[in-house]
């Protein structure tokens, strides 16, 4: 089927593949990023086991220590020692904890909820590194002293982009941003340029931005404007000059679009009432959804949600 007009507008339109590229950056960084820390927070796991005495290497058959969001006092001595190495290592450990993404009586046998602790808020249900966004990890970089990085900045600077990319509800870049961001991100691969992963990637990511991401129907015969999906998309398109390994485009969409979101109902969780400015977010992303039916049918159930957060 041809693709409607509205969705190619939509992918041609230069601030959206601005937005889009960015977001395939961090999704590339994270690919590149997750075997390293899976390798590295096990390693870190078994360092801390090798510092804690031998009666708290097991788990404590009575813990019933519970962490609430940002609190937690342990109350058994197993959790309190552990707790205490975990804070020695947090480079945040006088501000913002989240406690609440993970299980403490866990600790002494399970790596990765050690490493929760060190990860941004909303994370209680993740079960490693494979479900760890690039933001996640970059964050991990950050607060953990596992990690040695000589210029820290230039982690949080990529932190803060993917942040703008995520409270961008209009979707939209523009070319300065973007521009900006590249700096940004060839910085970041020469600072960590000891993981093995991330070594040849500076051409790469450079490609993908410089790129023209242009999209061409394919199937021009048909008559335009009656339909098409996002499947459609990848069966029908082609970037003028370009193609994207490992991900589809509607794949690549669909991934940002749900980060957003999700972005979105942890502000509502932690704030409770959204303010202004977050209330017309909210509508422009309705209206953005509303008006290209092909991702309509994709997030149909989150248009509902998104009704909630507006009354
Ligand atoms: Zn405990």
């Amino acid at each position: 089927m041809a693709l409607s007009t509205r969705l190619l507008q939509r992918l041609n339109c230069e601030g959206y593949k601005n937005w889009m590229k960015a977001g395939y950056c961090l999704h590339m960084l994270q690919s590149r990023l997750q075997g390293y820390i899976d390798a590295e927070m096990r390693t870190f796991h078994r360092q801390l086991v090798s510092k804690i005495s031998p009666a708290a290497r097991q788990r404590y058959k009575s813990c019933r220590c519970r962490v609430r969001g940002k609190q937690f006092h342990p109350e058994c001595p197993v959790c309190r020692e552990w707790t205490e190495l975990i804070l020695d290592h947090h480079k945040n450990r006088n501000g913002d904890i989240h406690w609440g993404n993970c299980n403490p009586s866990l600790w002494p046998v399970n790596y990765w909820e050690v490493a929760k602790v060190y990860l941004p808020r909303g994370h209680t249900n993740s079960s490693g590194p494979q479900k760890c966004d690039a933001a996640a990890l970059l964050n991990l970089i950050n607060s953990c002293d596992h990690f040695k990085v000589a210029d820290i900045s230039r982690v949080r600077e990529i932190i803060k982009c993917r942040n703008d990319l995520m409270h961008s509800y209009d979707l939209t870049v523009d070319s300065s941003w973007l521009k900006d961001f590249g700096k940004k991100i060839q910085e970041l691969i020469t600072e960590l340029r000891h993981v093995p992963s991330l070594v040849n990637e500076a051409e790469q990511l450079q490609e993908v931005l410089t790129t023209d991401w242009s999209v061409e129907d394919l199937v021009t015969h048909e008559v335009d404007g009656i339909g098409g999906s996002l499947s459609d998309v990848d069966e029908n398109v082609c970037f003028k000059h370009f193609s994207l390994d490992s991900l589809s485009l509607n794949e690549l969409e669909i991934e940002l679009l749900c980060q957003l979101l999700e972005e979105l109902y942890l502000q509502k969780e932690e704030h409770e009432v959204l303010s202004e400015k977050e209330l017309t977010n909210v509508a422009t992303l309705k209206s953005f959804l509303s008006e290209n039916k092909d991702l309509l049918s994709v997030f149909e159930k989150e248009l509902d949600k998104l009704d909630t957060l507006l009354n």
